[in-house]
């Protein structure tokens, strides 16, 4: 091939893969297989490592850089980042169209109504069609770069449709299945769990290592075009077409209406519906359509006259905090949680909420006995909003920071001064043993079946167990030490789990050890790349931060675990009775090839359960359904993807049938 014929085949490619994201992306249907796809991109890539001249920014390959190492600069708008006045309710918002009317002088007024999503506002350069900046809003004035963080978001194209020169405005944000599964995921690791996603999403943001962004699928919609009367458009109904056009995503229920009466019927409707969407929203933006009417109405001091947030009311309820408990993590947190009189919001049952560290306690002066108002967060983790004091009778009780451990009486405190949270600080704490044996025994992990946490639990309060390898020293009179109860079923069945769980793959043990920061699909990458665990054991931060997906971060946890002499102990241990090699099960092939949307709760799986367990059966969780989703697989109250599963002819799943799919019985 000549030169200029490589050129044109690695552009040809490059059109072609950035035609596939599109699809699959943004417009949800993809025309092309992901095998397809992989072929073209390593095809690409290829021809760009062997021809790096000809690489460029827009490039698919070129989506994740390098790790900042002096944080992020700052980026001065061009154009100001205006914030948005707030409504709650019908009078208010009747108010906001009576004085548009007066001062437009008109009777009837045109509206763009809009989901107002709860993310990030985020603001996009695009230099002859090719992505140049990204960057938060800041104060509206400066804000960050965050370029390269954002181009890892797949749905961002990195090359517009159209080669302009353009401004865009939108939120980022964090879809709620993501935001479950790394919240599954956190507390499998040991570490706090985000608050909701729109914290979830500005904490990725703000990641300095862009591998750590990629890992987290954040999406974004866009709503906004600056400088708009550059591109010959005159409401927003037309920037919003112009943007999806050009290639961008946008939030597909926003709805033009007319008139103040059908903005209230979008705002009801959203309120009773907003519970199916996969992303967050906390109530709706209106718009006045025309263009020319905005100019008029122009701007206060700190938002557009012509928009206003018509918010959603926050779904709260007071009730009575009965006591305080202290839960001791895997890695020794002592984390106090309130038990709450059981209250029901926004369709669930609300029992106990987290109160994350005694400063929270203390900021937000909570007492055992008081009144307290519960919200969701993000409409899903249950949080304390603020005690009520004037309910107080004088007979509530302060919650006082423990000064042992409640479950093994040792010692407590911080491990560095720096730290909020406290610890139980005794090794050999049976909670933080129980916790880490669960989790080695976990279907990620050792898979290690009939071992529930009741079990785990007596055979570590009778010291039978003192760490993860005395599973496998454990001999079947111990067990029938235990006394009365044990039957000799669950003895053979303990012996069998305990025999075959010798033989999982390294992925399974790496998951069970518990290292900070690795999930079951770190602990897949490490183990395809290193192939044993002595390799592993062995490698250094810049080995590791070779893996895709791997920062450095994480890299340094790795690492600074496999320094620990008792790890290493328990390790060599454990190496005289299980696979340290990797290898892939034979027999998960029951999903191969298949792409399963899972919707609604799931009663024997976390998320990242059945993220894995579709995986070890060759089969691909995805996150929105189209018309290439084999399968649904529908919990309890499912979301909008069961209805678009429906409309689709996508085959829909229970539990049970999954199950059957999995075990081949179907
Ligand atoms: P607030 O943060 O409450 O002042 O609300 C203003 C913010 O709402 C804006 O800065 C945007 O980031 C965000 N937002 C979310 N959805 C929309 C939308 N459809 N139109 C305009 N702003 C939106
Ligand atoms: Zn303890």
């Amino acid at each position: 091939m000549s030169m200029e014929e490589i050129k044109t085949e690695i552009e040809n490619l490059r059109k072609k893969l950035n035609l596939h994201s599109y699809e699959y992306y943004v417009l949800n249907s993809p025309s092309m297989s992901d095998d397809e796809y992989d072929n073209l991109y390593r095809k690409l890539k290829k021809l760009e490592e062997k021809y790096p001249e000809y690489i460029s920014s827009d490039s698919p390959t070129q989506r994740v850089g390098d790790k900042l190492s002096n944080g992020f600069n700052e980026v001065i708008h061009k154009e100001r980042l205006y914030s948005l006045d707030n409504t709650y309710s019908e009078e208010e918002i009747k108010a906001f169209d009576s004085k548009v009317k007066k001062d437009l002088s008109k009777n009837d007024i045109e509206y763009f109504c809009e989901l107002k999503i709860d993310g990030l506002s985020i603001s996009l350069e695009y230099e002859n069609g090719i992505l140049k900046t990204a960057s938060t809003r800041g104060d509206g004035f400066r804000g960050e770069d965050v370029t390269s963080n954002v181009r890892t978001i797949k749905s961002i194209p990195l090359k517009l449709r159209s080669p302009l020169t353009i401004e865009i405005r939108g939120e980022v944000f964090l879809p709620k299945s993501e935001f479950l599964m790394i919240n599954d995921e956190r507390d499998e690791e040991g570490l706090n769990p985000f608050a909701n996603p729109r914290n979830a999403a500005a904490g990725t943001l703000r990641q300095l290592d862009p591998k750590e962004v990629r890992k987290r699928n954040l999406d974004a919609f866009f709503y906004q075009i600056v400088n708009q009367n550059n591109y010959d458009l005159h409401s927003q109904e037309e920037s919003i077409n112009f943007l999806k056009k050009i290639g961008m995503k946008t939030e597909p229920n926003s709805e033009k209406v007319n008139g103040v009466n059908e903005v209230i019927e979008f705002w009801k409707k959203w309120a009773n519906e907003k519970n199916q969407l996969n992303y967050a929203i906390d109530g709706t933006v209106i718009k006045i359509n025309d263009f020319s009417y905005q100019l008029e109405l122009g701007y206060t001091i700190k938002s557009p006259r012509w928009a206003i947030a018509f918010k959603f009311p926050a779904e709260q309820k007071e009730t009575l905090l009965k006591n305080a408990v202290f839960q001791v993590g895997r890695l020794g947190t002592i984390t106090p949680v309130a038990d709450l009189e059981p209250v029901r919001i926004a369709g669930t049952t609300v029992k106990r909420a987290v109160m994350h560290n005694f400063d929270y306690i203390k900021e937000k002066d909570l007492r055992i006995g008081d009144t307290v108002l519960i919200e969701k967060a993000g409409e899903i983790i249950p949080q304390i909003v603020k005690s009520i004091k004037e309910k107080r009778t004088g007979d509530e009780k302060i919650i006082i920071q423990p000064d042992e451990c409640p479950i093994c009486k040792g010692k407590v405190g911080k491990e560095k001064p720096e730290d909020i949270a406290i610890k139980c600080l005794n090794p050999v704490c049976p909670a933080k043993i129980e916790k880490r044996i669960i989790l080695f025994v976990s279907r990620g992990a050792m898979d290690i079946e009939g071992l529930g946490e009741k079990f785990i639990q007596r055979m570590c309060r009778a010291e039978l167990l003192k760490s993860p390898v005395d599973l496998y020293k454990i001999t079947e009179n111990d067990l029938y030490s235990l006394g009365s109860g044990i039957a000799e079923k669950t003895v053979k069945n303990y012996m069998k789990e305990i025999e075959k769980s010798k033989n999982m793959p390294l992925h399974n043990l790496l998951t069970g050890l518990g290292i900070p920061g690795v999930g079951s699909k770190t602990a897949r990458d490490i183990a395809i790349h290193f192939k044993t665990l002595q390799q592993v054991e062995a490698a250094t931060i810049n080995d590791l931060t070779d893996i895709t997906g791997i920062g450095s971060e994480i890299a340094k946890n790795i690492v600074d675990f496999f320094s620990n002499p008792q790890v290493l102990k328990e390790i060599e241990e454990i190496k005289k009775f299980v696979n340290t090699e990797e290898f892939f099960e034979e027999s998960g092939t029951a999903l191969k090839g298949k792409k399963i949307v899972v919707t609604g709760t799931l009663d024997n799986y976390t998320r990242t359960e059945i993220k894995n367990i579709i995986q070890e059966n060759g089969g691909e969780m995805s996150s929105s359904v189209s018309k290439n989703t084999d399968y649904i697989l529908a919990g309890k109250n499912p979301g909008s993807k069961y209805n678009k599963g429906l409309s689709l002819g996508v085959k829909i799943l229970s539990e049970k049938d999954f199950e059957k799919i999995i075990n081949n019985d179907l």
